[in-house]
Parts: structure tokens; sequence; C-alpha cells
């Protein structure tokens, strides 16, 4: 395991989780976490609501800490308190380069209302430095298309609808070329009608090579795409393994209680 600074290496790991444990005081929230996720592969992750989905999502993107256990993305340690005795400590600079190669997209769009639909996936690359206004902008135009969207590039969030919204924070999360995309519950926020556009951007970029970890209640969805289903429940992996056998045939009960109650 290495934190040095790599950026040009092969990627030969995915994800990587041992053991994370994670309470909000008194809460404990991920209670012993391990999974493996193989690099170019899709996970969808499933599990009721407080079941830690989110906070697991979160830890792979430095946006939580864990209390012990540890986390890598592509061979480096993203987030680690207690592993082999000592504290893993990254510097800013390590942080902010690890979570440029790792796109988020929330539930809600979180997209900058002043900003254009253009100018909002422009931003991560004028703000890490990666390429010049010109660059940037031919970049986001690039990105739009490939969601469907270049003829808003000039309108403002507002002007559109929820699941274009989402799409231009798909745009935006891929302008780094990141290898690893967290999704938390894409479509949740969507009107109905508005979650099969959404769904087929992410399927299109499932053929892309990256990897993706989609956490959805879209068991559809999750059967077309996912390489790997993870139930999570009470803060631990209950089960896991291919969509046709979580999704179809699974083993636990829990699991199966869960799946009556979101098909
Ligand atoms: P899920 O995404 O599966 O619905 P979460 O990971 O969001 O679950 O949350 C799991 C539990 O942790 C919930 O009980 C939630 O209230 C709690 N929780 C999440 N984030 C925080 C936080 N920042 N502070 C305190 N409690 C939190
Ligand atoms: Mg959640």
């Amino acid at each position: 395991m290495t934190t040095t600074e790599k950026t040009t290496e092969k990627i030969t790991e995915g994800v990587r989780v041992r053991n994370a444990h994670k309470a909000f005081g008194p809460h404990p929230v991920l209670k012993g976490i391990d999974l493996d996720l193989a690099p170019g592969t899709v996970t969808v992750v499933i599990g009721p609501s407080g079941s830690g989905k989110s906070t697991l999502l979160r830890t792979l993107n430095h946006l939580e800490t864990l209390d012990l256990g540890y986390v890598s993305v592509a061979g480096e340690l993203i987030g680690v308190r207690e592993h082999d005795g000592r504290l893993h400590e990254l510097s800013p600079r390590q942080v902010r380069r690890q979570r440029a190669r790792i796109g988020f997209v929330a539930q809600s769009f979180n997209l900058f209302p002043h900003l254009t639909v253009a100018a909002n996936v422009a931003e991560p690359l004028l703000a890490h430095k990666v390429a010049g206004w010109d660059a940037a902008y031919t970049k986001a135009y690039d990105l739009l298309d490939r969601v469907g969207l270049k003829h808003r590039c000039t309108d403002y969030p507002r002007q559109l609808s929820g699941g274009q919204q989402q799409r231009v924070a798909i745009a935006r999360a891929l302008a780094l070329e990141p290898d690893l995309l967290l999704f938390d519950e894409p479509t949740s926020a969507l009107d109905p009608e508005l979650v099969g556009e959404v769904l087929a951007v992410i399927k299109e970029l499932a053929r892309s090579g990256r990897t993706l970890v989609v956490v959805s209640h879209e068991i559809g969805f999750a059967r077309d795409v996912a390489d790997h289903v993870v139930f999570i429940d009470g803060g631990v992996v209950v089960e896991q393994g291919p969509p046709a056998q979580v999704l179809d045939h699974p083993q636990n009960a829990r699991t199966r209680e869960f799946l009556g109650k979101v098909r």
C-alpha cells in the first residue's frame, strides 16, 4: 500500500474496504464493512434507509473519515485511522489529488445556481487548473453532448428539469476523467418520469471501463448493469454477489424482506 505521489500508474486495483467502522457520537453506523470491487466493474449498493450506504460512499471520497479500518482506491489509502498500529494521515495535497480522481454524484444535484450549465461542468477543470478557459469549455461542451444536453449549455440550472440537472451533475463529475464514479441515489429526488433518462446515462457510463459504485433502489437497473450487488443492513454487508444471485436468489432473510418491500 502506498500513498506516494503517482498519477500515471496502471490501475490494477479497484476499491478495497477493510473492517470499516464509523460512529456518529454514540451511534455506530458502519460496523465492520469489508468489500472488494474490481476495477472497471459496476457495483450497486442496496439496503434500507439509515443502513450506512451514504456514509460508506462518503468514506471513499474523503467526505467522512473512518474510526477504524481502511479504505483504498486504486491501491492508495483514502481514509484510515488505525491499521497496522499506525496513524496514517494524508497531506491536503494528496487528498485533493485523490478526490480529483473520484467523481461523486449526490441525490440532490448540487449545481451552482449562478453559473451556466457549461460553467458548472467546466468549473472542476478550472478549479484544479488542469485546463485553461478555452480547453475547459470545449471539454464541457463535449461532456454535455455525451449526456444529451449540448443545446442547454448557456442555460442556468433552474431552467432545467431535475433529470436534466442530474445529467449536468454527471457531466461535471466526469470532467476530471475520474477512475471511480460514486452515485448516491442519483434518481431518488426525481419525478418518476425523469428517472429513465438519468439511468440511461449511467448505463452508458457502465460501458466506459470506469469503476462505478451506485447506491440505488432501482432493482431493474441493478439487474441490467451491475456486475456486483451489495446488500447493506445495520452497518454490515449482509449479502453480496452477482445480481442473479443476490436479487433473484437471496440467501439471507433480511435481503428477501428488503427486496419484497422495494419491488
Ligand atoms: P443510508 O444512506 O443507508 O440511508 P446513512 O449512511 O446516510 O444511511 O446514515 C446512517 C445513519 O447515520 C443514520 O442513522 C443517520 O442518521 C446517521 N448519520 C449520517 N450522517 C450523520 C452525521 N453527519 N451526523 C450524525 N449522524 C449521521
Ligand atoms: Mg443515503
